[in-house]
C-alpha cells in the first residue's frame, strides 16, 4: 500500500516555513524503496531570510543571556532528548535505514554532547591575574561569534549535528543548521525539543536544501563560522569558500579505516571487532573498519574466523531486529556494489559476495550483504577509495613497519586499531601512527563528548576538532582585558612601551 509522501520543510524561528519551494528532492524508505517524503529546498534568498532571522535572535534575545538562563535551556532540552530518543531512532531507521538499536545508539552519543555543554559556565569561565603590574589586573573572557552554520551527513543525522549545535548554543551563538537531503527528519524533530526546552525563537534554525543553500550560508556575510561534516572533496571545497569568505571553518571529511591485528593477539575478539565495525550501520560509518591490516601468519584463520560469524549476520529492515539494514540510496547501493566488480577484476578474493543471500524486508530496498575480500593490495580502488558501505578488505603485511607505513601513506588520518596483548607495540602504535583517533583493541575509538573528535589529513580541513574544549573555542573569540583603576601613583609621562614593574 502506497501513500502520498510527506511534506518535509525548513523551521525558522520555531514554526515550519510557509511559503513555496521552487525545488523539491525525494526521501525514501531504504528498508522499501519507498519515497515517504517530499523535502523543500531552499534558496539562496530563504537561506537569506533564515540568516537574518537568527542574526536578530542572537541581537536580541541569546548573545547577552544569562549563563544560568542558558544552562537551564540546555538542561532541561538533555532532558527531552532522552525521554524521546526512541522517537527520534524511529525517524533516523526510517529514513537512513540502519537499525533501530544503533540508531539509539547514535541519539545517546549525541546527547552525550549536550551533557558536556551543560557544563558550560565552568567551560567559559575565563582566567584573572590580580597585580600583573602594579595594581593593574589582567583578565580574559570569551564570547559568542554570532550566526553559525551546521552542514551535516546523511551518515548520522542526529548525533553528528548534535556535536556541534549544543555547545554552539551554549556559548551564545544562534545557529542554522543544513542537514543531508537524504534523511532530514531527525533533525526537524531535535529542533522542536529545542523549542519546547525553552530556546527563544530564532536561536535555532534548520534550511533543508543542496549546493544552493551551502553555497549561500558559505558566502553570507552574517555568518561567522561553520562546521561541516561531509565526504573529502566537499569538505575542502567548504573550508576553502568559507574561509575565502572570512569565516572560521571545521570541515570533517571522509575516512579510509584500518585495523591491524598482529600475531599475538585474540583473533577470536579481533574478528567479532572486525565484523562489528565493519559492518555495523553497513559500513555507514566515518570511523568504520574498511581495510583489517592481517599480520602474517595469522591471516588465514583471521579470516575463516571473520567469513564464519558473516555467515550468521542478518540483513535486513531496520525495524525488525536485523543485524544491519540497507544502504541509504540506491544510487548509493549501486556504486558500492560496483566495487565487488572492480575488486575482482583487480585481482582480490572474494570470500564473501554481498550480492547473495536473502534479506528480510517487504518491497525493493536498497540492500547488499556484507562483503569480505582478501589478498587485497594498496593500489587496487577497493583499497584506494572510501567505498562507505559494508565492504571490508583484507590486506595482508609481512611485519608491523609494512602495517604503519600503509596507514601513514593512505590520504585519510580518521580513526585506526590495533589489536595485540603486547604493550609495548600498542605504544609504540600511539605515537607513530598518523591518524586523529586510535583505539587499542577498540575498534571504533570515538571520543568522548569531553575530548574532541576529527581526524588527521583529508579526514579535516582546519585546525580545530569537534565537540570538547576545541568545540567551546571554535564557537567562542577570547578577549584579554588589561585594568587599572586610577590613583595618583599611575600619573606622569612615559611615552616607552608599557613594562610590568
Ligand atoms: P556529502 O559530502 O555528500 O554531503 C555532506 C553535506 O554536504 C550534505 O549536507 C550535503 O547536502 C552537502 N553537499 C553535498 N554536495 C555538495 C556540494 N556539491 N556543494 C556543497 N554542499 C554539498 O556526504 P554524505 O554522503 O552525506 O556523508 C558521507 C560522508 O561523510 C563520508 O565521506 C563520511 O566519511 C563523511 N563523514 C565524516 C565524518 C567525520 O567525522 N570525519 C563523520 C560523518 C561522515
Amino acid at each position: 500500500m502506497s501513500s502520498t509522501p510527506t511534506r518535509i520543510t525548513h523551521l525558522v524561528a520555531g514554526t515550519p516555513w510557509e511559503g513555496t519551494a521552487e525545488r523539491t528532492s525525494p526521501v525514501y524508505n531504504p528498508a522499501t524503496g519507498a519515497q515517504t517524503g517530499v523535502l523543500d529546498l531552499a534558496s539562496a534568498q530563504v537561506v537569506g531570510d533564515v540568516v537574518g532571522r537568527a542574526k536578530q535572535a542572537w541581537l536580541d534575545e541569546w548573545r547577552d543571556a544569562s549563563l544560568a538562563k542558558r544552562t537551564q535551556v540546555l538542561f532541561k532540552f538533555r532532558q527531552l532528548l532522552d525521554e524521546r530518543k526512541e522517537d527520534i531512532a524511529a525517524l533516523i531507521t526510517a529514513e537512513h535505514g540502519k537499525v533501530l538499536s544503533d540508531a539509539v545508539g547514535e541519539v545517546t552519543r549525541g546527547l552525550e554532547v549536550a551533557e558536556f555543554a551543560c557544563g558550560i559556565p565552568h567551560l567559559m569561565k575565563g582566567g584573572f591575574t590580580e597585580n600583573a603590574s602594579t595594581k593593574v589586573d589582567v583578565y580574559s573572557i570569551r564570547q559568542s561569534l554570532g550566526v553559525v552554520a551546521v552542514i551535516s551527513p546523511f551518515n548520522f543525522p542526529a548525533m553528528v549535528p548534535l556535536w556541534f549545535v549544543p555547545v554552539a548554543i551554549a556559548c551564545g551563538n544562534a545557529v542554522v543548521i543544513k542537514p543531508s537531503e537524504k534523511d532530514p527528519s531527525a533533525v526537524n524533530a531535535v529542533a522542536a525539543l529545542w523549542k519546547e526546552a525553552g530556546l527563544p525563537d530564532g536561536v535555532l534554525n534548520v534550511v533543508h536544501g543542496d549546493k544552493e543553500a551551502v553555497d549561500a550560508l558559505l558566502t553570507h556575510p552574517d555568518v561567522r563560522a561553520v562546521s561541516f561534516v561531509g565526504s573529502t572533496p566537499i569538505a575542502k571545497y567548504v573550508y576553502e569558500t568559507g574561509t575565502a569568505h572570512g569565516k572560521r571553518v571545521q570541515a570533517l571529511g571522509g575516512a579510509k579505516n584500518h585495523m591491524v591485528v598482529l600475531p599475538d593477539a585474540d583473533l577470536d575478539l579481533a574478528a567479532d571487532a572486525a565484523v562489528n565495525a565493519g559492518f555495523g550501520s553497513a559500513g555507514e560509518r566515518c570511523m568504520a573498519i574498511s581495510a583489517l591490516v592481517a599480520l602474517e601468519p595469522i591471516a588465514d584463520e583471521l579470516v575463516g574466523k571473520i567469513k564464519d560469524r558473516m555467515g550468521k549476520l542478518v540483513t535486513g529492515d531496520g525495524t525488525r531486529g536485523c543485524d544491519m539494514g540497507p544502504l541509504v540510496t540506491k544510487q548509493h547501493r549501486d556504486k558500492v556494489a560496483s566495487y565487488l566488480d572492480a575488486g575482482v577484476e583487480a585481482g582480490a578474493t572474494l570470500v564473501v559476495d554481498g550480492r547473495e543471500g536473502d534479506v528480510d524486508a517487504d518491497g525493493d530496498g536498497f540492500f547488499l550483504r556484507p562483503t569480505l575480500f582478501d589478498d587485497v593490495t594498496p593500489e587496487m580502488s577497493v583499497y584506494t577509495d572510501e567505498i562507505f558501505g559494508p565492504v571490508l578488505s583484507v590486506v595482508r603485511a609481512k611485519s608491523y613497519d609494512e602495517a604503519i607505513e600503509l596507514i601513514n601513506a593512505n590520504q585519510y588520518g580518521n580513526g585506526t586499531a590495533i589489536f595485540t596483548n603486547d604493550g609495548g607495540a600498542a605504544r609504540r602504535f600511539q605515537h607513530e601512527v598518523e591518524v586523529g583517533m586510535i583505539g587499542i583493541n577498540v575498534p571504533i575509538p570515538v571520543p568522548m563528548a569531553y575530548y574532541s573528535f576529527g581526524g588527521w589529513k583529508s579526514s579535516l580541513f582546519g585546525d580545530t576538532h569537534a565537540h570538547g574544549m576545541e568545540g567551546v573555542h571554535f564557537f567562542t573569540r577570547g578577549k584579554v582585558v588589561t585594568s587599572r583603576w586610577l590613583d595618583p601613583s599611575h600619573g606622569g609621562i612615559e611615552l616607552g612601551f608599557p613594562q610590568n614593574v
